[in-house]
């Protein structure tokens, strides 16, 4: 808004300097005319008052020339008033006193109205049609004033023409004006409306990248959808099943770059199912055994200590715990602690009838040639061995001897 102000004022500024400057011109123009028109005996107008008028014309735009700095400090749009107004009006009696002088002489009358005109031509781009023809016919309504007032007797034979004459440079100018105007609100239609659809566009795009920034958040949430179980909250096991892969490598990658020792950090799985959960929904009903489901999966997910460990619903009341860079005596601490957090969670939960137990086969990657369908074998019967062992506890997969596990012969 400011930018836009800040170009009309400077757009105003140049227009008034080019007025000036023209004015200052005609003013040049005419004096070597009348100057011609003397020396050769068609004007009555004498040497001190052709060089009076012709320098005052001058010497007015000069002022007015050096005076634009110091309004233009008063705000564009005054500036712009101002030198609409004093402009013409003053050149415009600087010519009638030149009028006077000649004793309105014909040459002298033609001279200055046609002169002014061509000032006002200038305007007139800004003026149009209307204000060109008015401002010609009031100089014409004085100068006709003048001549009856002073001298009605002078002028009489050659009037007629003269004022055709006028009249006909007064029109055209007016005509060429008014074109001009019409043009130029033309151009201003269209950069109005090229404004409104730069500002459409703008908020079509807005809507877009509003859209665009949903569709994102959408697709998070969907991806986020797909990898959660609806029920427990935890990983599902299309996410175990991703995560398994890429730890599974990770192990394997590290194995081969001989970074792990017989006792070094691995990739330990641990395989849970609740204790006896049939009975515990034929007694109390699904809904309190779903309630305990989500107790159980909070009790395993509040277990876990670090980033990168993964705790799923592997199917059913069967859970999956994925612990990347760790030994199987830290692997045990966890088991410990799930098993105590899930016996505390469901005996605290006041809407379960009920606390349960679980119990935990573990087992870890035990070198390249392991498999992970062979893992998770090996931790399905460590868990069966710790329900077929009393239930609620943890058992460690046996494991084959050091030269199997590390794949030599
Ligand atoms: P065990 O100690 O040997 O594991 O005995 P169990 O009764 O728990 O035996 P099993 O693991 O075979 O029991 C699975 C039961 O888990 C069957 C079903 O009633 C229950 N179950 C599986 N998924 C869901 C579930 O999404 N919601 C509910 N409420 N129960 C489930
Ligand atoms: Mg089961
Ligand atoms: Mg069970």
């Amino acid at each position: 808004m400011r930018a836009t102000a800040l170009a009309q004022g400077a757009r105003r500024r140049r227009t008034a300097r080019q007025a000036i400057l023209s004015a200052a011109g005609i003013w040049l123009l005419l004096g070597g005319l009348f100057g011609i028109l003397a020396g050769a005996g068609l004007t009555t107008i004498g040497l001190p008052a052709l060089l009076l008028t012709a320098s005052a014309g001058v010497a007015l735009a000069v002022l007015q020339w050096l005076s634009l700095p110091l309004l233009a400090r008063r705000g564009s749009a005054e500036v712009w008033k101002l030198m609409r107004t004093t402009v013409p009006w003053s050149h415009a009696l600087v010519g009638m006193a030149l009028i006077w002088l000649d004793h309105l002489s014909l040459a002298s009358l033609y001279g200055i109205t046609a002169g002014l005109p061509a000032l006002l031509a200038y305007y007139g781009l800004s003026n149009g049609f209307g204000s060109t023809l008015l401002f010609g016919v009031s100089i014409m309504g004085v100068i006709e004033l003048l001549r009856r007032l002073a001298a009605p007797e002078y002028l009489q034979p050659a009037y007629p023409a003269f004022v055709l004459l006028w009249l006909a440079s007064v029109a055209t100018m007016a005509i060429v004006n008014g074109r001009a105007l019409a043009q130029k609100r033309q151009i201003l239609q269209l950069y109005r409306q090229q404004r409104e659809q730069n500002a459409l566009i703008r908020e079509k795009n807005s809507v877009l990248d509003r859209q665009g920034w949903e569709l994102i958040a959408m697709n998070q949430r969907l991806q986020q959808i797909s990898l959660v179980d609806g029920l427990t909250e935890l990983a599902n096991r299309r996410h175990f099943d991703e995560v398994l892969l890429r730890e599974w490598s990770r192990a394997v990658r590290g194995w081969r770059r001989g970074s792990h020792g017989d006792r070094s950090p691995t990739l330990v799985l641990l395989m849970l199912d609740i204790d006896q959960f049939k009975h515990y929904n034929d007694r109390f009903g699904h809904q309190a055994g779903d309630l305990c489901l989500q107790t159980v999966a909070a009790a395993i997910g509040g277990s876990l200590q670090r980033r990168t460990d993964l705790a799923a619903r592997y199917g059913g009341e069967e859970f999956a715990v994925l612990l990347p860079d760790s030994g199987l005596a830290g692997a045990q601490r966890v088991a410990m602690e799930i098993l105590a957090s899930v016996r505390v969670a469901t005996r605290r939960n006041v809407q379960l009838p009920e606390p349960v137990t679980v119990s935990i086969g573990i087992t870890r990657c035990l070198g390249p040639q392991d498999s992970r369908q062979a893992l998770i074998e090996r931790a399905d019967r460590a868990l069966y061995a710790a329900k077929a062992a009393g239930r609620n506890r943890l058992q460690l997969a046996p494991e084959p001897t050091p030269a199997i596990a590390s794949g030599k012969s």
